[in-house]
């Protein structure tokens, strides 16, 4: 394969990983960080979904050959003034434990009504080459946080959102459809937020290839 047409994934969250291979598509070689030992660890230290991005695009492209790409992401809840926001992998104290930042969402939100639980996902793409950054962009999901959690598939808050088109309005009353945990991978990659924010990178890595 030509090293031009080769993608590092600048992520250690397998579950996101796995998003992103399949929204870069074919004709890419796409490799995780377990391909290429001995990058180091990235600490995520900015203010925003951008700084990290960017931070860790360009830091992963110093160690790899050809193109990086990194996706800093998370949840924004209109009630709680855009938080878990960057610190949605740890809201509960330790990183990506899924189930434990769940259940505190749901507890931050007790006794809100469905009007009132309106959210998005965010996601910001940076594509960085020789630790410098080419490209970043950014997607936006809005939807809504259920009342319990639902649904086996995808990671971190899925079971709990419900996006805007599985949310309709019987009389004066909100009805939550599927959560991103069961609706699946084929419907989340086509409409979520990171699939949003590939569009925009898409024509970029065309350019590139
Ligand atoms: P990051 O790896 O620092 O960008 O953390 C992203 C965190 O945001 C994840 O650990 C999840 O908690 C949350 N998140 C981002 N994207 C999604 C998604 O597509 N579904 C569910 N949770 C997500």
């Amino acid at each position: 394969m030509d090293r031009g047409r080769t993608i590092t994934l600048a992520s250690r969250n397998a579950k996101k990983a796995v998003e992103l291979r399949a929204l870069v598509g074919d004709g890419w070689d796409v490799r995780g960080l377990g391909d290429c030992p001995g990058v180091p660890e990235v600490e995520e230290d900015g203010a925003t979904f951008l700084e990290n991005a960017a931070k860790k695009a360009v830091e992963v492209s110093r160690h790899v050959v050809g193109l990086v790409l990194a996706d800093d992401s998370g949840l924004e809840v209109d009630a709680r003034g855009g938080a878990p926001g960057g610190l949605s992998a740890r809201f509960a104290g330790n990183h990506g434990d899924d189930a434990s930042n769940n259940a505190m969402l749901l507890g931050r939100l007790d006794g809100v009504a469905a009007e009132g639980r309106g959210a998005q996902f965010r996601c910001v793409l940076a594509l960085a080459r020789s630790g410098e950054v080419l490209f970043t962009c950014e997607g936006v999901c809005r939807g809504w946080i259920g009342f319990a959690a639902r649904g086996e598939r995808g990671f971190g808050y899925d079971p709990l959102f419900v996006p805007e088109w599985e949310v309709s309005r019987e009389g004066g009353t909100l009805r939550f459809g599927r959560t991103f945990a069961e609706i699946g991978a084929e419907e989340k990659n086509r409409r979520s937020h990171r699939a949003r924010a590939m569009d925009l990178l898409r024509n970029r890595l065309a350019d590139l290839g």
